[in-house]
């Protein structure tokens, strides 16, 4: 039993060093990204169901390594949250996301809102009300076409703290969507206690709409909810004609999928730009 225990403990020990090691080879790696300028903002559009027009660009991170080629965010969001580098990598993609849709909404000529992905770590880095107000002014837009997505895992740091600068971001006029809802620790109250305009149904409840009765009951329901507190419903991962058409019976608001348009560059939106409505 003795030579067990000490066996388990040599393969947890080089487990961990395995672990540990990949993950300082990331956040390596990562901080090599930052200085050099590798990481870039892709943006996937959103539609209105009903009118068919672009109404939101989601803007999702996009990491091109010099060796290794395109990197997921979910393979190094996790790092860069854990040391807390998220905070320079926000900060940018806000900024760059702030200017990219100002000059899409120019060469548009008419107004589309930039949606971006908050992390918590971001979010409870003080004074995040004042950085993200700064950050619209300083790039010329108004608070009215920035909408700031967010997860309940943000949200179950139930503090005034929290509670204030989201009140504080929604009087000035940016708009706050609970992003994969539904998955992850959902709690109803987080809808009546925050001020969120949008809710994201996750794409899970998504993708199983067309064939499984459940999931279906279960978007029906969570439509008819967000309706009932005046939030637009928004519809991620939709992949095929059956679930938009499901989504659009069912008096979703806004589509968004790669049956409709895939996560792509500035300078490829701009040249679909005749494109840009869902039909
Ligand atoms: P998310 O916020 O749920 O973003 C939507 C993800 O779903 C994106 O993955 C998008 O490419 C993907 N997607 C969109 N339509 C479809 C579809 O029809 N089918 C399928 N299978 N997938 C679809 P992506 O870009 O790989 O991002 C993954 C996650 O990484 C995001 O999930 C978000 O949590 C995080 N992330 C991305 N960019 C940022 C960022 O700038 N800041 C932070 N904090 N997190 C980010
Ligand atoms: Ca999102
Ligand atoms: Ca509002
Ligand atoms: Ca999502």
């Amino acid at each position: 039993a003795k030579k067990d225990g000490r066996n388990t403990y040599r393969f947890f020990k080089a487990h961990m060093n395995e672990a540990a090691l990949q993950r300082l080879e990331m956040v390596t790696k990562l901080r090599k990204a930052i200085a050099n300028d590798e990481l870039s903002v892709h943006y996937q559009p959103l539609f209105d169901i009903a009118t068919g027009n672009l109404v939101t660009l989601e803007a999702l991170i996009r990491w091109n390594h010099p060796k290794e080629g395109w990197i997921a965010p979910d393979q190094f969001i996790p790092v860069a949250e854990e040391t807390g580098l998220i905070k320079d990598i926000g900060d940018q993609v806000l900024r760059r996301a702030c200017a990219d849709v100002k000059e899409i909404m120019y060469r548009l000529q008419r107004p589309v809102k930039v949606a971006v992905n908050i992390s918590a770590r971001q979010f409870k880095d003080g004074h995040f009300d004042e950085k993200v107000l700064g950050i619209i002014a300083s790039q010329g837009i108004v608070p009215e076409y920035l909408e700031l997505e967010i997860t309940e895992r943000l949200l179950m740091l139930d503090d005034p703290e929290t509670a204030g600068i989201l009140r504080r971001l929604a009087k000035a006029g940016v708009s706050l969507s609970i992003d994969d809802f539904g998955t992850g620790y959902s709690s109803l109250s987080y809808l009546k206690r925050y001020p969120f305009d949008v809710l994201k149904i996750d794409r899970a409840f998504v993708k199983d709409v067309t064939h499984d009765s459940q999931s279906a009951a279960l978007v029906s329901a969570i439509i008819a909810m967000a309706q009932s507190l005046d939030l637009k419903v928004i519809a991620e991962g939709v992949e095929e004609e059956g679930q938009l058409a499901h989504l659009k019976k069912h008096g979703c608001d806004i589509a968004q999928g790669f049956l409709l348009g895939r996560p792509m560059s500035v300078a490829d939106l701009t040249a679909k730009i005749h494109q840009w409505q869902m039909v």
